[in-house]
């Protein structure tokens, strides 16, 4: 999280953060209506209504250890100048992957998945419309006349 949402949350004066703690129980009838909170080994149950589940970010992109796409050691997708000549042992034409292309010919990457990229809705809808600008290029090249 950003760190001006961290401060702005720790001066709110109805939150509360509690750290070293996990959830541990979920109870309701029709709806959620306790939550159980684990402290150090300290069971604490807790009246709730809604629970907003956090999770973070990791990238779906097992289907890629088996290809020629690289990826960084998070498992993000490689692309464009990210791309190391070690990950380029494999590429086959004579042009450099464009910005948003992988270490595949005619593999693209676009927002969060790519390595190195802004993960913001911003970015990622640009990086959207300039792979399929890239696309085209790649497909003119080819496809006979
Ligand atoms: C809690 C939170 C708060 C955020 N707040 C902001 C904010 O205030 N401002 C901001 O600009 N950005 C914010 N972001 C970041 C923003 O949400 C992302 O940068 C943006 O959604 C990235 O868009 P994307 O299309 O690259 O990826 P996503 O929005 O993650 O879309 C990827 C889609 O691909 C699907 N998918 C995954 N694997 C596969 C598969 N194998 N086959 C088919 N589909 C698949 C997923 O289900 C998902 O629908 C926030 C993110 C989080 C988690």
């Amino acid at each position: 999280m950003s760190a001006y949402l961290l401060n702005r949350l720790a001066v709110q004066p109805n939150v509360t953060i509690l750290v070293n703690t996990r959830v541990v129980a979920v109870d309701g009838d029709e709806h959620l209506q306790e939550i159980t909170l684990d402290q150090a080994g300290t069971a604490t149950r807790l009246p709730a209504t809604h629970l907003f589940v956090c999770i973070g970010g990791a990238p779906n992109t097992e289907w890629a250890e088996t290809t020629d796409v690289r990826l960084d050691t998070r498992g993000f997708l490689l692309t464009g100048v990210d791309l190391s000549p070690d990950d380029l042992d494999r590429w086959p034409l004579k042009r450099a992957p464009y910005y948003l292309e992988t270490s595949v010919p005619g593999v693209f990457a676009a927002g969060d998945v790519r390595a190195n990229s802004v993960k913001r809705v911003a970015s990622a809808v640009g990086e959207g419309a300039t792979a399929v600008t890239l696309i085209h290029r790649y497909l003119a090249e080819v496809t006979p006349l």
